[in-house]
């Protein structure tokens, strides 16, 4: 904050420099085995929410004949590297669940589903993806999340 009023006051916004991250976000994931598993509360329904829930409530929408928007350059990543390593964190980043996991009922054949239909265009999963193997693409039409309220 401090920084932010001295570049707005005494530099007019115009500071000659640019601060940088050194490393790109995706990097920054470490391995499920390295981290302790988070039990999250469960939404109580009056000041948190489930995702779905709050998907609804962005009225989000595609046209169901259009291209896929969310675009996977190796489909067998997603299983063999991501839920190897890292406990498929698209189910964990994406704020609207697009992103599941799915096996068969003796747990076994996991899959990716995704419900792209749902998509809130965050571009986290492009940014967030470890293996930067999914690409966000502009969907057809104005598609997408179309918030009534505000
Ligand atoms: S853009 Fe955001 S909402 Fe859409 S699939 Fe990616 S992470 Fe989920």
């Amino acid at each position: 904050m401090l920084y932010g009023g001295l570049d707005l006051k005494l530099l007019r916004g115009r500071a000659p420099w640019t601060f940088r991250h050194r490393h790109a976000d995706h990097e920054s994931l470490k391995p499920a085995a390295e981290m302790p598993k988070i039990d999250y509360p469960k939404p109580d329904g009056v000041v948190s929410f489930d995702k779905l829930s709050s998907v609804y409530l962005s009225n989000t929408n595609h046209e169901e004949d259009q291209p896929v928007h969310l675009r996977l350059a190796d489909t067998t990543v997603p299983v063999a590297h991501n839920l190897a390593l890292y406990d498929a964190p698209e189910q964990r980043y994406c704020p609207a669940g697009v992103y599941e996991i799915l096996c068969d009922e003796d747990g076994g054949n996991p899959r990716l589903q995704i419900s792209a239909q749902n998509c809130l265009h965050c571009k986290t999963c492009d940014i967030k993806d470890p293996k930067q193997n999914i690409t966000w693409v502009t969907p057809e039409g104005g598609g997408g999340p179309n918030y009534p309220g505000m």
